[in-house]
């Protein structure tokens, strides 16, 4: 019997994991792949206050021991069912109870849902440049989206490929404009607005894409073997979606105690309803999650 099991160790995991085995709490994390969610994956993290520039996945190793130094367990396996009632959480290995469960699976890569798409990942098409980007040193790569994720990617495999292509569905972008300045003044990228990639071509390995530009319908292909898909995400919730209240999207609504619509249940991170998705934001929901769960507990 655990005080508080928390699903997921990304940064709102293992800092809630940090809160409750600090508060003396007997801890549990569970895990599906490894530590740091998509925080390890980030090349480089520069707004995480009083860690001036770090790679996302030295950030994520030092969260997790600093989480495991106050007593929290990390066990790697994947949660197949949760009984909400009696705080029950089977995996693929075992079944755990807990007075209180912390929700902080966070959320997967979207896809654009062409043909091919699924076939060829891994094999050109991908959803992690900081993972995938070394396969493509002196090639060209294409990047889709707007948003942070999508510049920060051009940026990344700008100092791998001999070309990046940015491809994005509108005239301007939403990221902040610190990395809009860097990919204006970065000649390796080459954006590429109002255009939607259309095809992704190739048998085993992807050969080139088609894309469409959307004011004027004109196709251009590229050729190209890597694709990387920046468009967002969509919430782990397909676990809980039928126990707690969610919004339209998916994501979990909670209160600002990061309360959910079930008693002893909280969420923490990108899994739930917010506006501001970061290392920083998601860090700060776990340790309030955290605190919430120590307090209807005790
Ligand atoms: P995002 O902000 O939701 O941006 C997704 C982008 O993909 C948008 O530009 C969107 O276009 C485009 N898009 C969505 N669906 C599409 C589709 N089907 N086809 C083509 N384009 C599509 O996602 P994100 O960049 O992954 O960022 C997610 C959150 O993490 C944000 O809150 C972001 O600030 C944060 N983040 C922060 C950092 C950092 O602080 N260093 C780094 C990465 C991410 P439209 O613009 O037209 O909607």
């Amino acid at each position: 019997m655990y005080d508080i099991i928390i699903i997921g160790a990304g940064p709102a995991g293992l800092n809630a994991a940090l809160y409750a085995s600090r508060a003396g709490k007997k801890t549990l994390v569970l895990e599906k792949t490894f530590a740091g969610g998509q925080a390890a994956t980030t090349y480089e993290v520069d707004n995480y206050i009083g860690v001036e520039k770090c790679d996302g996945a030295a950030l994520a190793m030092k969260m997790a021991s600093q989480a495991t130094s106050f007593g929290a367990e990390i066990k790697y396996e994947d949660v197949l069912d949760i009984n909400i009632e009696e705080k029950r959480i089977k995996t693929q290995k075992n079944e755990y109870k807990s007075k209180a469960i912390i929700l902080s699976m966070g959320a997967n890569p979207k896809k654009l849902g062409l043909e091919n798409e699924d076939k060829l990942r891994g094999r050109g098409v991908s959803y992690c440049a900081t993972c995938d980007g070394n396969f493509f040193k002196e090639k060209i790569a294409c990047v889709v989206g707007g948003g942070d994720t999508a510049l920060e990617d051009a940026i990344y495999l700008s100092a791998l490929c001999k070309k990046v292509y940015l491809i994005h569905r509108r005239n301007s972008f939403r990221a902040v404009s610190l990395l809009i300045n860097k990919v204006e003044e970065n000649s390796k990228i080459e954006c590429i607005f109002d255009s939607t990639v259309e095809k992704i071509n190739g048998d085993n390995i992807m050969e080139s894409i088609v894309v469409k530009n959307v004011k004027t319908n004109e196709e251009t292909k590229i050729d190209t073997n890597a694709l990387f898909v920046a468009i967002g995400t969509s919430p782990n919730t397909d676990i809980v979606k039928d126990k707690i209240t969610l919004d339209e999207n998916g994501y979990i609504i909670t209160d600002e105690n990061m309360k959910t619509s079930a008693d002893g249940v909280f969420a923490a991170g990108d899994i739930r309803q917010k506006t501001l998705r970061q290392i920083i934001t998601a860090a700060s929901d776990g340790a309030v999650a955290a605190n919430s769960a120590v307090t209807d507990i005790s």
